[in-house]
């Protein structure tokens, strides 16, 4: 029998889900997988290549070009993703990409592209995923899922943080607008929208410490370990 599980945390734009799932992945000593990072580099992709991602015939033939690996950087002993064999891990959280990301991400055949590769990277467990439709779509059979939110205020400050510290001229209203926006994007559209799995556990992060949040997830994740 397999020991191994599929952990899954989906929720808004910035709640904080990859860094629970990064810490959740390295207690566990699982291997942890960023979702967004795969749509943003198709994004990142098709701006660079001048993709018209209205028009399905180019986004078909641009997905043929397209190859994506996450590769550990031993520098900071994180996954980088590489994008056709380059590393785009900061390029694709330019603003740039943020802005186009979740449109790009409700065209069905880019789903596909990356539901296609993320389950095969899940294929032997022992992953801690973290998306929109991990939950729901991905892998709906996981034994554990995990659906983050925050109060808007706190997520806004969080990313500016994180924003602020590579580019300085960044505003909080340019984060709020795009926040809600990838929110409201990601909620509404047709294709596997951001919803809560029926048989999620739903972490509000607003008053918890990394730490305290972090206790939490690993007490559910025990309890779900065979
Ligand atoms: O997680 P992150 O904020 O980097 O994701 C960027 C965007 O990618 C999201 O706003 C959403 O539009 C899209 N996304 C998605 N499904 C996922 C992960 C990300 O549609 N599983």
């Amino acid at each position: 029998m397999n020991k191994k599980i599929i952990i899954t945390i989906d929720g808004f734009s910035s709640c904080g889900k990859s860094t629970l799932a990064r810490q959740l992945a390295s207690k566990l000593s699982y291997v942890f997988i960023d979702s967004g990072a795969m749509y943003r580099a198709i994004t990142l992709y098709f701006l660079r290549n001048h993709v018209d991602w209205k028009n399905k015939k180019e986004v078909r033939s641009a997905l043929e070009n397209i190859n994506l690996e996450f590769v550990l950087n031993p520098q900071t002993g994180k996954s980088d993703m590489h994008l056709n064999d380059e590393n785009v891990e900061a390029l694709i959280r330019d603003m740039l990409v943020s802005e186009n990301v979740s449109d790009v991400s409700t065209d069905a055949e880019v789903r596909n592209f990356a539901v296609t590769q993320q389950r095969k990277i899940g294929e032997k467990k022992g992953i801690v995923m973290d998306g929109r439709d991990i939950g729901s779509t991905v892998f709906p059979d996981a034994e554990l899922k995990i659906f983050m939110t925050a109060d808007i205020a706190i997520r806004v400050e969080r990313r500016f943080k994180e924003l602020f510290e590579k580019n300085p001229s960044i505003t909080i209203e340019e984060v709020t607008n795009n926040l809600a926006m990838r929110d409201y994007i990601d909620s509404s559209r047709e294709v596997s929208p951001l919803r809560k799995a029926e048989d999620a556990f739903v972490l509000d992060n607003t008053n918890l410490t990394m730490e305290e949040q972090l206790k939490i997830a690993l007490k559910w994740a025990k309890e779900k370990l065979p």
